[in-house]
């Protein structure tokens, strides 16, 4: 049987190990101790929703709905533009990562073997290390860590990384505005604010967004970071002075710029790239996790119908990259449309 070793539990790998399960004897290690949240949601668009009733948890996924309810678009002081209707931010179904993440593991822990906290440390042909287990030996190894994906690091020469021009703060906090599943989206001169509140009604979460030259601020402590965050949007009044003193006051702070991954080849020997660690399209395009899902079924497919991993991925890859390139043309248009200045 065709040894597979997956690295990353996030919403590829899962999907993978479970589309792989009855033909491969499949092993996941995942860095974190346990299937990971993020503390944001992600929606689902065209494809994805065959690849989630081919997963057999459909219906699971439409029962996490965050029911939201639209966006309204407001001007510089707070006042109301236009209401943006829900598929905008949320797609065609909107859940909390956390939730999907946990669900794929649920559907997925008695199919493959799960390694938690574990990471690879070199790949050798057939050969693997990693940092807490003893070396094994694999047919293939598939790449679906993500954006930062150590597989990349490890098998590719170049690593792909374009960053879109725009960084950003997300965190929460209590849900003064009383949004009830609403988002709110603020603009202007290059910076943005979207907030929302679709699970606990007490809290809000909010990313503030604005233009950036290069992802640098990401390696930044925290206190470099909230100064530029500062500088973006000083002097601006509405509710903008309040969110800031909730961000430095914030324990679920998160920092992090747009990017994405292009690379020419997806696949190098035994190993493959899936998902964010291949072709990450960026959060703007609101199509990763649905890209996810329909290349973790296409990998899947390909690998099943040959026992030529190196065809598989070709056959992979020239089946996915359209798709892929209309996705990060989505993601790229909306993170330039994010940090346009208006004339
Ligand atoms: C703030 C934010 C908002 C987003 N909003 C949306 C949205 O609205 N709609 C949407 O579709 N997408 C959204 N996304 C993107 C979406 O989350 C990803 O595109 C999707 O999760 C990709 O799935 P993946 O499995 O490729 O990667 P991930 O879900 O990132 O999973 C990668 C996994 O690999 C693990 N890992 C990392 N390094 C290692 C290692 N060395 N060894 C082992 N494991 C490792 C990680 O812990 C993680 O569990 C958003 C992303 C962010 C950050």
């Amino acid at each position: 049987m065709t040894k597979v070793l997956i690295s990353g539990a996030g919403v590829a790998g899962p999907a993978l190990a479970y589309f792989l399960s009855d033909h491969c004897e499949v092993t996941v290690v995942e860095r974190a101790p346990e299937p990971r949240g993020g503390g944001y949601n992600v929606d689902f668009r065209g494809a994805a929703f065959d690849v989630l009733a081919e997963l057999g948890i459909e219906e699971r996924v439409r029962a996490l709905d965050t029911k939201m309810r639209g966006t309204t678009l407001v001007d510089e002081t707070g006042a109301m533009v236009a209401e943006l209707p829900a598929e905008v931010f949320s797609g065609e179904l909107e859940v909390p990562k956390a939730d999907l993440t946990r669900l794929l593991h649920d559907i997925t822990k008695d199919r493959a073997h799960y390694v938690f906290d574990e990471s690879i440390t070199a790949i050798d042909g057939r050969h693997v290390e990693f940092e807490r287990r003893d070396k094994a030996e694999y047919d293939v190894v598939i790449g679906a860590d993500g954006v930062w994906s150590t597989v990349r690091r490890l098998a590719f020469d170049e690593q792909g990384l374009t960053h879109l021009g725009l960084s950003g703060v997300g965190f929460s906090l209590a849900n003064h505005l009383g949004l009830d599943h609403k988002g709110m989206l603020w603009q202007h001169g290059g910076a943005a604010i979207y907030l929302y509140s679709s699970g606990d009604p007490r809290r809000m979460t909010v990313s503030m967004s604005f233009a950036t030259e290069s992802p640098e601020l990401d390696r930044c402590p925290r206190d470099e970071q909230e100064q530029a965050v500062r500088a973006a949007f000083a002097g601006h009044s509405w509710e903008i002075p309040g969110l800031l003193d909730a961000m430095s006051a914030a324990e679920d702070y998160y920092f992090g710029s747009t990017c994405q991954i292009r690379l020419d080849r997806w696949s190098r020997g035994r190993v493959a790239l899936l998902g964010d660690a291949g072709y990450c399209a960026a959060p703007t395009s609101g199509m990763g996790t649905s890209q996810a899902l329909t290349a973790a079924r296409s990998l899947a497919r390909h690998l099943i119908a040959t026992d030529d991993h190196e065809a598989a991925f070709r056959a992979y890859e020239a089946e996915l990259r359209p798709y892929v390139t209309e996705n990060q043309e989505k993601g790229r248009q909306a993170a330039q449309s994010l940090t346009a200045t208006p004339a």
